[in-house]
């Protein structure tokens, strides 16, 4: 691993290509073979990954960093490992009468090479689940982790070092620049995660080459809360899916829309959620992790500030430390939608809450705003929730919980509009990197050449069935 130019970039793409090209696309024994061997490689550094996760962080939960970043990692290799050999499979397709006695099947090519852009938020998983999904694929790849999680780049890069040739994966580092450079290389696909600003400057160096991209990207994401919903549950489950990685989340629950009659009742329900969930405070506890950095923290306590000074109720839920970069819990009541925290994904552990008076209007809200990457509703009524469901668009959908969309290794996980194109995960995302190419082999009968020269009376028989 190392910091490159764009010219060494090149020179990797190009033997990456080459290779890729002499060696023709691996058969599912050898994708499988690299997929455990990546797995293998992951479990060998766990505590090492979990160490840098801290180092970078400053505090990060070891808990967290297992459930939430290696688990899901780890998982999706093996649904991977298990499915590969069905979705390599070529698929029989209809063929008409009129091309009878042909037969038709669709064979789903690796790309060649895929570049990789992870950001920070789980800089293990977000690089290491693409990677994987682009060697079950068939394909090599490049990757580029985010510059500011630098330890756990290095480990992410010594695990591929040690385990792929540079012709087969590498690891290049880097920040904006790089990833500029990165993105206008001639890939055969970009699979960028990240902030929805900068997937649109990866878009469009990306269209300059017409590289197809899969952009996974952020916004925010509303939990819809129906009354009559156990509020002790709701907010259990909201303040886990607020708090974990400290709402560094890309599907967080960014603000919550509740009935005006549950405002209070959700409120100190929420509370009460948090306190059981972090009993042990939040500066220099195992449990909670930082705001990444000093930038994002300050960041996050001028959202708080701004809602303060703009006359909503904000309630802190413990003692900050701007030293380590830690924010403690904060509920804000009485949004009003032009405040600076709905304006901007959060990214923290700050939720506010809006009220209306019919899921009309709650739907109306959402509607009004970018499509969402997650949605999530709460409600018992399967009426409301079809309503909710079909009247709103977003990336998926968790109901009655938050997060759990995303660890459903059968389900395609990306956005919609302004959170992103196309999606990954499982099928999905073995489908996104690789071509589906149509074959049809003509039989030694075809029935398609009655319609041919000489053309004959028979021929006008069947041009008048068919254009019938
Ligand atoms: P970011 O967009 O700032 O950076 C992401 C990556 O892009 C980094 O590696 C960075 O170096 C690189 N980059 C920066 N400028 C670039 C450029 N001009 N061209 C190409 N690459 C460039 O995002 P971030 O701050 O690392 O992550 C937070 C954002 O990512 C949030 O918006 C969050 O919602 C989103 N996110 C989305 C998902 C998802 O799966 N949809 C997951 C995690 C995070």
């Amino acid at each position: 691993m190392s910091d490159v130019t764009p010219a060494e970039m090149h020179r990797i793409l190009d033997r990456q290509r080459a290779a890729f090209l002499n060696a023709g696309p691996p058969d599912r024994k050898q994708r499988r073979t690299n997929l455990r061997r990546l797995k293998a490689g992951i479990l060998k550094r766990r505590t090492e990954i979990v160490r840098a996760l801290k180092t970078d962080f400053g505090q990060r939960s070891e808990r967290e960093s297992a459930i939430v970043e290696l688990i899901p990692l780890v998982q999706s290799i093996n649904y991977m490992i298990a499915h590969l050999g069905c979705w390599m499979k070529p698929q029989r397709r209809h063929v008409s009468a009129y091309f009878q006695c042909g037969r038709a099947w669709v064979v789903r090519q690796p790309v060649g090479v895929v570049g990789i852009i992870a950001p920070w938020n789980y800089p293990v998983s977000l690089a290491l689940v693409p990677l994987a999904t682009a060697i079950a694929a068939g394909n090599r790849a490049m990757l580029k982790p985010s510059e500011f999680t630098p330890a756990t780049s290095a480990v992410i890069g010594q695990i591929v070092q040690a385990i792929f040739p540079p012709e087969q994966v590498s690891v290049v580092t880097g920040g904006g620049e790089v990833g500029a450079a990165f993105s206008a290389l001639p890939f055969d696909h970009i699979l960028f995660t990240g902030s929805t600003a900068v997937g649109k400057k990866v878009a469009e160096a990306a269209a300059r080459n017409l590289t197809p991209v899969t952009l996974e990207l952020g916004g925010k994401s509303p939990v819809v809360i129906a009354p009559g919903f156990s509020m002790q549950q709701v907010a259990e489950r909201v303040a886990f899916g607020k708090l974990t990685n400290a709402g560094q989340t890309c599907v967080a629950p960014d603000y919550a829309l509740v009935h005006e009659g549950d405002r209070d009742a959700f409120a100190a329900a929420y509370q009460d959620a948090v306190k059981k969930l972090h009993p042990g405070g939040y500066a220099g506890s195992p449990d909670y992790t930082a705001i990444l950095n000093t930038h994002h923290y300050e960041r996050l306590s001028g959202l708080v500030r701004d809602a303060e000074e703009h006359g909503a109720q904000v309630i802190r839920m413990g003692s900050d430390s701007a030293a380590s970069h830690v924010l403690a819990p904060v509920l804000i009541l009485d949004v009003r939608p032009e405040l600076a925290v709905m304006q901007e994904e959060i990214f923290g552990p700050i939720l506010p809450v809006l009220t209306y008076r019919n899921l009309d209007e709650a739907i109306a809200f959402i509607n009004a705003r970018p499509r969402p990457l997650a949605l999530y509703y709460f409600g018992d009524s399967r009426v409301e929730r079809d309503r909710v469901l079909k009247n709103t668009i977003s990336g998926n959908v968790t109901i009655n919980g938050t997060l759990m969309h995303y660890v459903q290794d059968d389900l395609p996980f990306g956005g919609v509009g302004d959170s992103g194109i196309g999606a990954y995960h499982g099928k999905e995302g073995f489908m996104a990197l690789t071509h589906a190419r149509g074959v049809y082999r003509q039989g030694r009968f075809n029935a398609a050449t009655l319609l041919q020269p000489p053309f004959g009376k028979l021929t006008d028989v069947i041009t008048n069935l068919i254009l019938r």
